[in-house]
């Protein structure tokens, strides 16, 4: 922490098996309609509603969703733009030596009603359309996601750990 770093920051509750490397979604809700400008893809229009990140930390997962939950942080990824403003409610990872968030974003954006609010976004090193997905708003809209990912081929021993503000959660 340094002087002036008083954003406000996600206690990184969310517990993953420390040492797990793999592919990982986080879901944030935005509370808000936002316009944000993300670095060099340009400024896009966020509507409020749930949102789903996909990444991979083939480092670790544990250090990378931590990074993610903190919200006054250098913005690095086009992802650091968002979680500054969003609230992260769940991470889905699964662990495992293979990239594994193209399939599960390309699987969750062929869902109907879900779009992708800024192309290109966290996919500048691959050929998806966008790594992070807005959902519809539908009551089932993250069940329907996440059974999607689950049922898709990479998504084998998918695990969902709550983020819970303030104290310790449930952790794995
Ligand atoms: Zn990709």
């Amino acid at each position: 922490m340094t002087a002036g770093d008083h954003g406000p920051t996600i206690p990184a509750s969310a517990r993953i098996a420390t040492a797990a490397k793999g592919g990982y979604a986080v879901l944030l809700r935005l509370g808000e309609d936002h316009q944000l400008k993300i670095g060099r893809l340009g400024a896009f229009e966020f509507p409020a509603g749930y949102y789903l990140y996909f990444g991979s930390a083939l480092g670790g997962l544990d250090a990378r969703v931590r990074r993610h939950l903190k919200r006054a942080k250098k913005r690095h990824w086009h992802i650091d733009h968002v979680s500054a403003v969003a609230s992260a409610v769940q991470v889905w990872w699964a662990s495992g030596t293979e990239r594994l968030e193209c399939a599960w974003a390309r699987a969750v954006l062929d869902l109907p009603g879900v779009s992708a609010p800024a192309p290109g976004f966290g996919s500048s090193d691959c050929s998806c359309p966008s790594h992070l997905a807005l959902l519809p708003d539908t009551p089932c809209a993250v069940e329907s996601a996440m059974e999607r990912v689950r049922t898709s081929q990479t998504g084998v021993g998918l695990q969902v750990t709550p983020v819970v503000a303030g104290g310790t959660g449930p952790g794995l």
